[in-house]
């Protein structure tokens, strides 16, 4: 069965997208840890980071590097870290955080955003792409 993010790269679930390339997708998370949070995920669907192979790996990294970017113009924050978890949805993914603090990369403390909160954080990341 497809996961809930390859339903979302074929648009059969809506997403708040950020940027796509023939590899990738970009969108934000629908819970976030701060506002600016982003998902990366390769079109492939594979379940642990580790199990892609080298090509696909590298460009999610550079896909993921260039999200990250925008977001750090975007979104006033000290840094964006970078994550790979996927105890959640096992389809391989990128999570893309804007820091504060180390409370914004335990993934315990969570922010509400109305929609039209993330139609605006997603204008403006994508605004730095
Ligand atoms: P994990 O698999 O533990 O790395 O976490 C999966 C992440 O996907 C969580 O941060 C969820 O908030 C996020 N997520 C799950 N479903 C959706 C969705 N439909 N749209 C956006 N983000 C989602």
């Amino acid at each position: 069965m497809a996961s809930i993010f390859t339903k979302i790269i074929n648009g059969e679930i809506p997403s708040y997208k950020i940027a796509e390339d023939d590899d990738n997708y970009a969108f934000l998370d629908i819970n976030p840890n701060a506002k600016g949070h982003t998902l990366c995920v390769p079109k492939k669907e594979v379940d642990k980071v580790l199990d892609l192979d080298e090509e696909s790996y590298v460009k999610l990294m550079t896909f993921s590097r260039k999200v990250g970017q925008a977001i750090e113009k975007a979104i006033p924050c000290k840094r964006v870290g970078m994550s790979v978890i996927g105890l959640e949805v096992p389809h391989v993914h990128v999570h893309l955080i804007p820091l504060q603090s180390m409370a914004n990369a335990t993934f315990q403390n969570k922010e509400s955003l109305t929609a039209e909160e993330f139609e605006a954080v997603a204008e403006q990341i994508k605004s730095h792409l």
